[in-house]
This record gives structure tokens, C-alpha cells and sequence, in this order.
């Protein structure tokens, strides 16, 4: 399912004294089964963009068609929930949304809730819990027993038990251990690899971007600024560095080789230590 953003503006709190643009004419395509990253400083609107990807937020100005549903400021759509569904968000720090007796349940509550009968949300939550690497026996536990990066799996089942045909993963791996975020990142790589999910991922990681993308957006005062390929975007060192986000170690690593050989390395090598 693609996703096309068209000279998209927001504003928070439109005409009242504490309007805020957060976003200035954004054109952005997130292609059908591709992985995007959207990258920038704090502020520079990757919060409100991500928003918009399963119209939580409407454009002020501009449009986003999100598959063949169309979301503009004075549009009324009908079709919003089947847009939330199939747009699953897990947000920064999604345990903390948590809130049900057991893990079951938890895992449930979104499928049944969008009309899914209770067998095949079961069938769903149990198939999560393994494919995430949780032992089967936390199903009946309550989440809030359950250590820090086993509730953030159990939240992720959770999204990923509505089969959305687009993931996008808001800084998924913060707070977490270097051991963790890898698992976590290589899960979700693994889910684009072979289910063919869309993917995006907000993040301010270069290293992350690098190793999992092949789309990168660059976000800077509200304005996509950049947009490619890693290997596209990586060949404007200055225009990153005015943007203040810096190569990833990896790619000035293969820099510094290519220096060294006097020659240009056919691609990008990504080192496990990047
Ligand atoms: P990022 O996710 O890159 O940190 P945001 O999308 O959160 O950026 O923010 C973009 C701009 O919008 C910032 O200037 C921020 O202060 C402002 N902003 C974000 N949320 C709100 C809000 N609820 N009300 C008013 N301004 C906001």
C-alpha cells in the first residue's frame, strides 16, 4: 500500500494566538513494501508527519492518500478506521500503553475490537508471542510483570495483531540496550524482508537508517529537505552536516578506505561494530 504525501502543511492550534507551522509543503512517496526512514533534529516535525501516516492528524494544507483513501482538511472520510488498521503505529515507548489483566488479552484487544472473532485474534496472539521470542507461558501473565524489553514486545504484538500492511515505528528501539535495540531492529527487518511489510521508521539514527533503509527523508524545520537512496544521501556530507546529523561511523569508515586505496568502494559496507 503506498502512501503519497502532497505538498502537505500542518499547524497545530490554526487560528488561535499559539498557532505553530510544524510542517511547510511536505512531498513525500512511501512506496508499496519498501523500508523509508525519516530522519532529523528534535522538532524538525517527524512527530507530526508520522502522525499524519494513519490520519491521526489531517493536513492544514495539501493531501495524503493513504492506499486509495484520500485525507485532506475538508474532506470527510468514512474510511478512517479501516486506515488505522491497516497503518499500524508502535509509538515511542510502547509499553506504556499497556493496560490489560493478562498478555492475551492485551494482544486481543485490537483485533476483537476491529470485529476479528475471538479464535483468530487467539490464533493471532499466540503466533506473535513466538514470533517475537516471548516463552508461551507469559500469555497469562499480567504485561506489568513482565521485564522492560519483554512489555515492549508484548505492545508490538499487540500492533502487529491487527496485520497492518504498513509498520511505522516511532524511535522503537529507545531506552533499550544495545543487544536489545539490535534484536528489536533485526525483528522488524526480518518482518519487511518476508512479509513484505512497508515500513517506516522515524528516527534520529544515522547508523539505524543506514543498516535498515532504502528510502531516507531528511526533515529540517518542517521541510523534507533530502530524499533518496542511503548512498544518495550520503554523498552530501556538507548538506548534512548543515542540517546538524552527521554520516553514519560505518559510511566515513568506508570513506576513509577509499582515501587510503585512492579508489571508490562499489557499495556502502556496514560493519556488525557500526
Ligand atoms: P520531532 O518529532 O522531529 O521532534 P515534532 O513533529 O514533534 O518534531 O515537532 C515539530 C514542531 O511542532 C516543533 O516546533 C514542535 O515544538 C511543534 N509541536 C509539536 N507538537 C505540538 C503541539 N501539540 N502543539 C504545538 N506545537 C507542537
Amino acid at each position: 500500500m503506498d502512501i503519497t504525501l502532497q505538498q502537505v502543511s500542518y499547524a497545530y492550534a490554526k487560528n488561535t494566538p499559539f498557532e505553530k507551522r510544524a510542517l511547510f509543503d511536505v512531498d513525500l512517496h512511501i512506496a508499496s513494501g519498501s523500508y523509508q526512514a525519516i530522519i532529523g533534529h528534535t522538532g524538525s516535525g517527524k512527530s507530526t508527519i508520522l502522525q499524519h501516516l494513519n490520519a491521526l492528524l489531517k493536513p492544514t494544507d495539501g493531501s495524503i492518500n493513504i492506499g486509495d483513501v484520500e485525507v485532506k482538511a475538508d474532506k470527510k472520510n468514512k474510511q478512517l478506521r479501516e486506515v488505522r488498521q491497516k497503518v499500524g503505529i508502535v509509538f515511542q515507548f510502547p509499553e506504556h500503553q499497556l493496560f490489560d489483566e493478562t498478555v492475551l488479552k492485551d494482544i486481543m484487544f485490537g483485533p476483537m475490537n476491529f470485529g476479528v472473532p475471538e479464535v483468530e485474534a487467539k490464533r493471532r496472539a499466540i503466533e506473535l508471542t513466538q514470533l517475537l521470542g516471548l516463552p508461551e507461558e507469559v500469555l497469562e501473565k499480567s504485561p506489568f510483570d513482565l521485564s522492560g524489553g519483554q512489555m515492549r514486545r508484548v505492545a508490538i504484538a499487540g500492533v502487529l495483531a491487527m496485520n497492518p500492511k504498513v509498520l511505522v515505528l516511532d524511535e522503537p528501539t529507545a531506552g533499550l540496550d544495545p543487544r536489545g535495540r539490535k534484536e528489536i531492529m533485526d525483528l522488524f527487518y526480518t518482518l519487511h524482508k518476508e512479509k513484505g511489510l512497508t515500513t517506516v521508521l522515524v528516527t534520529h539514527s544515522m547508523e539505524d537508517a543506514a543498516r535498515y533503509a532504502d528510502q531516507i527523508a531528511i526533515m529540517h524545520n518542517g521541510k523534507c529537505v533530502l530524499e533518496g537512496t542511503p548512498q544518495e544521501i550520503f554523498a552530501h556530507e556538507e548538506r548534512l552536516t548543515e542540517f546538524r546529523l552527521e554520516l553514519p561511523q560505518s559510511v566515513r569508515f568506508q570513506k576513509k578506505i577509499e582515501q587510503m586505496i585512492g579508489k571508490k568502494l562499489p557499495t556502502i559496507c556496514l560493519t556488525e561494530e557500526s
